[in-house]
């Protein structure tokens, strides 16, 4: 078996990988507003894109609704950490909601600059996907004065004749994004680019981690639910630099075809899927035969956000 033909498989695991603070600020929001005004909590969308992390909030109390016009009157509603647009806060205050804001500060500073460059007469290039609900909250802050960018050939349809800026959706690959960023820049050369970078930490940290292992490793799996677009793009960048890579909700995803003959599997994880799914997953890789675990670390971490005032203690 290959177990005995390879010796045991070895598992890289990139560091930083899973939880970034933004995540876990948003988490501990719905957490704390259980614990405070008590179930049911309204979370509008899912907190953060993984299926693990809202159906466990489910089972304490939490109510998942898409739109506002599904949270009766009065009651407590959590915005996710991907952001609202402000029709979504005029709704919420038109129908008395009590809100509890979990948008990643990195989001609001994205929709700060979009509201800026707006007011001062700028046509903005916000570079992002169509359909994520970061980019619709980003959108909504001067609809009539920002246009989604998906790809370089998007560039061609901006209109001429004003002054353009371009943002970022927080959550893009840094090579793909940048590509994006220098086509305006071609056809626009005076274009300003975000003041600090769009792309967050946590984005480009375990973009980079996961360049770490993909030189050694067969197979790159990577823990994190369909709609995570940070996730996505670490199995894109990946597969970009060369190693085949699969997106996998958890343990049950692990798709044994793809293993036979893999001596080194690369194991990271989106910012918005749990550190206990990775672990889930080695012991899950242990089962099929012996591993040793590897960690490579690209950098350490410090970034930390404070709670919203509704559930500070
Ligand atoms: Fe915030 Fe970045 Fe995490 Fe998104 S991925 S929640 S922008 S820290």
């Amino acid at each position: 078996d290959w177990a005995a033909a390879l010796g045991p498989r070895r598992v890289l695991l990139p560091s930083p990988r899973s939880f970034c603070a933004g995540v876990e600020r948003a988490i501990e929001v719905v957490e704390r507003a259980l614990d405070r005004y008590g179930a049911p909590v309204y979370v509008r969308k899912q907190i953060v894109h993984n299926t693990h992390v809202v159906d466990g909030l489910r089972r304490r109390g939490a109510v998942f609704v898409e739109e506002l016009d599904e949270v009766p009157p009065g009651a407590v509603v959590v915005f996710s950490a991907h952001g609202v647009a402000p029709a979504v806060r005029e709704q919420a205050g038109r129908a008395g909601l009590r809100v509890i804001d979990a948008t990643c500060p990195l989001v609001a500073k994205v929709h700060a600059e979009a509201r800026r460059l707006a007011a001062r007469g700028d046509l903005v290039a916000l570079i992002g996907h169509a359909g994520h609900e970061e980019t619709e909250g980003t959108l909504g802050e001067a609809p009539d004065s920002t246009v989604l960018v998906e790809t370089v050939e998007d560039v061609a349809n901006l209109p001429a004749g004003r002054r353009v800026s371009y943002l970022m959706q927080t959550t893009l690959a840094a090579d793909e994004a940048g590509r994006v960023a220098d086509a305006i820049r071609r056809r626009f050369p005076d274009a300003q680019g975000p003041r600090s970078a769009d792309i967050c930490y946590a984005t480009t940290n375990r973009q980079r981690a996961v360049c770490e292992v993909t030189g050694e490793a067969d197979l790159v799996l990577v823990v994190g639910s369909a709609n995570s677009s940070n996730s996505r793009r670490l199995v894109e960048v990946a597969e970009r630099e060369g190693t085949p890579a699969l997106l996998v909700d958890g343990p049950a995803d692990i798709p044994l075809d793809r293993l036979a003959g893999v001596g080194t599997v690369g194991l990271t994880a989106g910012a918005s899927a749990p550190p206990a799914l990775v672990d889930a997953v080695v012991e899950a890789l242990r089962g099929l035969g012996p591993v040793r675990v590897e960690e490579r670390s690209v950098v350490t971490e410090t970034v930390e956000f404070g709670l919203p005032k509704e559930v500070r203690p």
